[in-house]
């Protein structure tokens, strides 16, 4: 048999690399930013264009590279940071493997200008799937500006398989979230299609959190610090008050580098136990210093994990230091979460007064009457639908209440029961059907919402003065990216600013008081929830903002209430799912009630 073994071209073992390295426009953001801190850089531009799918350039004002390294950077296993196997065990820098810009240029169009301070002219590199186009001198300042333009121009599979611009975005948000948290020495700034998304001067810790994250977040950090002979701790953890209910701002970096450790994350989980609600995540910022032998960060390049010498040590450490820090703040005694949560005054009531469940029969009531229209406390009508005939026959069956049980008549008109605040029974011709109101509502008011949004004839109620909120750049961003969406379920803007949104009039179903509880609760789900393949963001809008308006569990229903939940949850297309797939209701028929009592 003849030889068959050849060695694989470099520009097709770089395609192969570049599998590995860049899956998506965030990987070579991440890859860029590092090189430009590792380059000792102060101050670091990130450009983005379309989620990073036409350009991601990176610029810095770090060392620059001669004439000879600018061609030398791409290629494989080209690097300036380890030059022996032991170098690896101390390692400084962020790379190391000389893999990243080989393997970009291999599946991207790539324009590398730098110039190291000394010198006078810069250098020009062109560079398009391995093959450099153009080489030559330009005038450049002092640093490195490297474009990565039609990612995977020549790879159409990898192309298409990326996600929608706000997913691309959010990982792209991420990474810089990581990098930018992991170095406040550095001043970073973001633009996504020409608009300003961070601009972050160089600054303390505390302050840059609260410049990626927003002004809010100061109030809810406690500082944590610990200096021990294995590891040194210091960074910050959200007050238990202010856990999420998805984990968002959850973040470790050992030795400057963001890492995932779930490892470690049950430990803060466990110095937060007993001050969280059930279903509630803790943010945390955490930075770790440990001496670079002792752990093992060669790691594959888009990993995040990583191994520690002394584990359990460093378990205990980091536990026992949260929960001081939490106590020395005087953090746990304030704290009161035994209270009912179902007692909370829902905002859909705030300000309304309290009345108690009406007891009273109504005397004229006559089943047979035709039925008028329904003012709810919903504040939405619907036209009558034939749910009724689920009813038929019921008022030949009831009997003459008797006088023992009238008492427990919270309806006006019988036919529903409003049970612990949290579901109404209901009796039909088969049986019975129990519906829980939150749930139910969700469902009918994600309806609601989609055929309003979907048929662009939401109406908009104006706001008697404009309301100013302030949001951060991120936050805006995102926003921004669904404001077509928003308008067409009702909302009217005046103007998205650098801080501020200015709203002129929302979707009739949302009141004034309420704006705010929603747009924070759809910014939650657009932003934590990485929405995956066939995300519609109508559809996303729609489930938030049925949750956040839905009646609560715990709120007292009328009679009337309770009936137009029935009346309009059996109106929806889907009456038996609430959107995030809980069912609405349960029905139990006569057959099966009979044979609780063995009949
Ligand atoms: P690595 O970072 O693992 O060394 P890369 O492929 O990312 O590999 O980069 C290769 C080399 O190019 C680096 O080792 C560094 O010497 C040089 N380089 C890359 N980016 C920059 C930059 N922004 N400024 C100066 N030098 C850079
Ligand atoms: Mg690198």
């Amino acid at each position: 048999m003849s030889d068959i073994i050849q060695l694989l071209p470099d520009h097709v073992a770089n395609q192969i690399a570049a599998g590995e390295v860049v899956q998506r426009p965030a990987s070579v953001v991440k890859e860029l930013l590092e090189n430009a801190i590792d380059a000792g850089a102060s101050q670091i531009q990130l450009i983005i264009k379309d989620a990073g799918k036409t350009l991601i350039q990176v610029i810095d004002d770090g060392v620059g590279m001669s004439t000879t390294d600018a061609r030398l950077c791409f290629e494989r296993h080209a690097t300036s940071k380890i030059k022996s196997a032991d170098d690896l065990f101390a390692l400084h820098t962020k790379g190391f493997r000389g893999e990243a810009l080989a393997s970009i240029a291999a599946i991207a169009h790539v324009e590398l200008k730098t110039k190291p301070a000394q010198e006078e002219l810069g250098n020009l590199l062109k560079i398009e799937g391995s093959k450099v186009s153009v080489q030559d001198f330009t005038s450049s300042p002092k640093g490195t500006s490297i474009s990565v333009k039609n990612l995977f121009y020549n790879i159409p599979a990898r192309r298409n398989f990326l996600k929608s611009n706000t997913v691309e975005t959010r990982h792209i948000v991420d990474e810089f979230q990581r990098v930018v948290l992991a170095h406040p020495e550095i001043a970073f700034s973001l633009h996504h299609n020409g608009n300003e998304i961070f601009r972050l001067p160089k600054s303390n810790l505390r302050k840059r959190i609260v410049n990626v994250f927003g002004a809010k977040i100061n109030e809810k950090l406690v500082p944590i610090n610990e200096e021990t002979d294995l590891i040194s701790i210091e960074g910050f953890v959200a007050k238990p008050q202010f856990a999420k209910k998805k984990r968002g701002e959850q973040f470790f970096f050992v030795n400057h580098r963001f890492v995932k450790s779930p490892y470690l994350h049950h430990a803060v989980s466990a110095a937060f136990e007993g001050l969280l609600e059930t279903g509630t995540h803790p943010s945390y910022f955490l930075y770790l210093t440990v001496p670079t032998q002792s752990i093992d960060i060669n790691i594959h390049p888009t990993k995040t994990e990583i191994k520690f010498d002394d584990e359990k040590a460093l378990y205990a450490i980091l536990r026992a230091t949260i929960k001081h820090s939490l106590g020395q703040y005087n953090v746990a005694p304030v704290l009161d979460f035994n209270r009912d949560a179902s007692l909370d005054t829902p905002y859909h009531f705030k300000g309304k007064s309290v009345t108690n469940p009406k007891i009273s029969v109504d005397p004229s009531y006559n089943p047979f009457e035709q039925k008028q229209e329904q003012k709810t406390g919903f504040g939405y009508k619907k036209e009558p639908v034939q749910w009724e005939s689920l009813y038929t026959n019921i008022e030949e069956q009831v009997e003459e209440p008797n006088e023992l049980f009238a008492s427990n008549q919270h309806t006006e008109t019988g036919k529903t029961l409003q049970i612990q605040r949290k579901y109404v029974l209901s009796a039909i011709k088969s049986g019975v059907v129990l519906i829980h109101q939150h749930l139910a509502h969700c469902r009918i008011l994600y309806e609601q919402f989609l055929t309003s949004m979907t048929v662009h004839e939401a109406n908009s109620q104006q706001l008697l003065f404009p309301l100013k909120i302030s949001f951060t750049p991120i936050e805006l961003a995102t926003l921004k990216s669904v404001q077509n969406d928003l308008e067409s379920s009702g909302f009217t803007f005046e103007s998205f600013d650098k801080e501020h949104l200015t709203i002129k009039g929302t979707p009739p179903s949302i009141k004034e008081h309420e704006i705010v509880t929603v747009l924070e609760a759809l910014l939650e789900s657009l932003q934590q929830d990485i929405p995956q393949d066939g995300f519609n963001p109508v559809d996303v809008l729609a489930k938030s903002f049925a949750k956040s308006l839905a009646i609560k569990t715990g709120v007292v229903l009328t009679g009337k209430e309770q009936e137009t939940l029935v009346h309009d949850l059996f109106a929806c297309k889907e009456p038996d799912r609430a959107p995030n797939g809980s069912a609405t209701f349960t029905t139990l028929s006569l057959e099966q009630l009979d044979k609780l009592f063995n009949q």
